[in-house]
């Protein structure tokens, strides 16, 4: 089969060699004769895998002791009215700076719990999308908590500053977990779905501070409770053990290349290669301000839309899949997550190079 690269935004790609070893240990699971799909939650085998991978979760991001990690269903919308239920209290609003879809998004289910202090935080620097300095986010004095997403997928914007607060900073981190170091105790709660740079969809990574949980309203679902599922250890109801089973797996790879530093330099790397082709380009576009320009979603327009179906057809038939941006912004858009090699970024600007000499 010819070498396939696909950028999806997610589900993404998985690391080839996890697949692999997948593929190999399916039917046959750790000597059990059967797959891990098959095996109680409950199993001694299984509880290793779910204390295994919590503890790779930890030392790949230096979780604190004072944190716990939870395995849990619904995907990052799933958080989107967890992180209210869980964190709200008696408080009838919270902050929510907006910089993108997914905050935005993120506010709309907010607003089923609570009136949001939602902050536009974006602005336009030398003719291109930016975000406003954190130190210039309006904060309001009865919030509970502030909520923002440092990677914006959809509008590929990235915001490395953090708010300036001492309350409980919630962070949507779906599209940019493990692509670098962070330092979590810098935050109360961080949330992703898995499907991006941890594992399959099905699967929702959250990260909580010890002293918020047990602050849910009495009304919330018992599977977004986080007193409850840090109780029953993420087991209230069945996990999806395959999901975590298979994030286990992309753990320990991200461990063997060296953890989040190696990552980061190889992310670095791939988006460089690819923002500065772009820029050096009559042909491409990226508006967004290299300040805020994800290391993970590329977004980029070419010289006239007219020719975004045959970019698209003549990409996919060189096995570069799923640029199409996405459908509220247009044009196109590449996603180099953790398992994305630099090799296929190298293809992608090779093919895009080859396009513009064609078409320009
Ligand atoms: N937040 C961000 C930043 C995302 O990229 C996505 C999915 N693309 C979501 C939230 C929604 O995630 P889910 O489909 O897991 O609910």
């Amino acid at each position: 089969m010819e070498k396939v690269y696909n950028f999806c935004a997610g589900p993404a790609m998985i690391p080839a060699e996890v697949l692999k070893k997948v593929q190999e240990e399916l039917v046959n699971w750790n000597g059990l004769g059967t797959s891990v799909m098959e095996i109680s939650h409950r199993s001694k085998e299984f509880l290793a895998v779910a204390q295994q991978s919590e503890k790779d979760l930890r030392e790949l991001l230096a979780i604190p002791a004072n944190y716990h990690v939870l395995f849990c269903h619904g995907g990052a919308r799933g958080q989107f009215a967890a992180v209210p239920m869980n964190l709200l209290g008696d408080a009838q609003t919270a902050d929510y700076m907006d910089g993108g879809y997914w905050a935005h998004s993120a506010i709309a289910e907010a607003k089923k719990y609570c009136e949001p202090n939602a902050v536009d935080i974006t602005c336009e620097r030398d003719g291109k999308k930016a975000i406003l300095p954190a130190s210039e986010w309006p904060l309001s004095d009865d919030a509970p908590f502030v909520h923002f997403c440092p990677n914006e997928t959809i509008d590929g914007i990235e915001i490395r500053d953090l708010p300036d607060t001492d309350k409980p900073i919630v962070a949507d981190m779906s599209s940019t977990i493990l692509s670098r170091p962070i330092d979590v105790s810098k935050y109360g709660v961080i949330y992703a779905g898995a499907q991006k740079n941890v594992g399959p969809a099905g699967l929702t990574i959250v990260i909580v501070r010890d002293d918020l949980l047990g602050k849910a309203k009495q009304v919330i679902p018992s599977i977004f409770d986080y007193k409850v599922l840090f109780d029953k250890e993420s087991m209230f109801n069945t996990p999806p053990t395959f999901a975590w089973y298979l994030a286990g797996e992309v753990f320990k790879w991200l461990k063997d290349l060296g953890g989040l530093e190696a990552m980061q330099k190889r992310n670095e790397a791939k988006a460089n290669l690819l923002y500065d082709f772009i820029d050096s380009s009559d042909f491409y576009k990226n508006n967004v301000h290299p300040d805020n320009r994800s290391l993970m979603n590329v977004p980029f327009q070419l010289k006239t839309p007219e020719l975004d179906g045959k970019f698209l057809e003549q990409a996919d038939a060189a096995g570069l899949k799923a640029l199409q941006g996405h459908r509220v912004v247009g044009g196109m858009r590449a996603s180099i997550y953790n398992a994305m090699p630099i090799e296929g970024v190298q293809a992608l600007v090779d093919f895009m190079q080859q396009f513009e000499q064609t078409n320009a």
